[in-house]
């Protein structure tokens, strides 16, 4: 299974070889999405786990005892129909496939199932269309979800 986690580093922490780490030590692929990391300073780094889920839980526990804080996803993104205007700026920069468009209409579609909350496409929409919304509020215009894209 796959897991997507914000990870919080510690200053003492950022030297940690984690991704090396959890591939030998628990089997688990972790790809990086996002990272703001600079040497000898805490940081922040995005990343989507695939592996058992039992070991998943242990690689979580093995993080937190190394001092990283742990998010699980914390929200979901929102996108506001009555901004967009389709561009397709966002698509190109999605890495899971939620955000897509394609030929006759190249309206925006977005996937709420593919979407791992990595938050590239926020920065990316030059109309501010694109939000990450804490507490699911119910929101009236939105570019509606589909199930699964070809
Ligand atoms: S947060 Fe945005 S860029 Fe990241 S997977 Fe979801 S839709 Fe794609
Ligand atoms: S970048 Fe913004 S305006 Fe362009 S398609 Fe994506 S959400 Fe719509």
């Amino acid at each position: 299974m796959k897991r997507r986690l914000t990870l919080h580093f510690p200053r003492e922490a950022v030297h940690q070889p984690i991704t090396y780490r959890l591939a030998v030590d628990f089997d688990i692929a972790a790809k990086i999405l996002r990272a703001q990391v600079a040497p000898n300073q805490s940081g922040t780094m995005v990343v989507e786990l695939s592996g058992d889920i039992d070991e998943l839980d242990a690689a979580e526990l093995w993080l937190e005892s190394l001092g990283l804080g742990l998010n699980r996803a914390p929200g979901e993104i929102r996108i506001d129909a009555s901004r967009c205007v389709d561009c397709g700026i966002c698509t190109s920069l999605c890495p899971s496939g939620a955000l897509s468009s394609f030929a006759p209409s190249w309206r925006l579609q977005f996937d709420a199932q593919r979407c791992l909350v990595c938050e590239q496409c926020i920065p990316s929409c030059p109309l501010e269309a694109i939000a990450l919304v804490l507490d699911q509020p119910p929101v009236a215009d939105t570019v509606p979800s589909v199930a699964r894209l070809p």
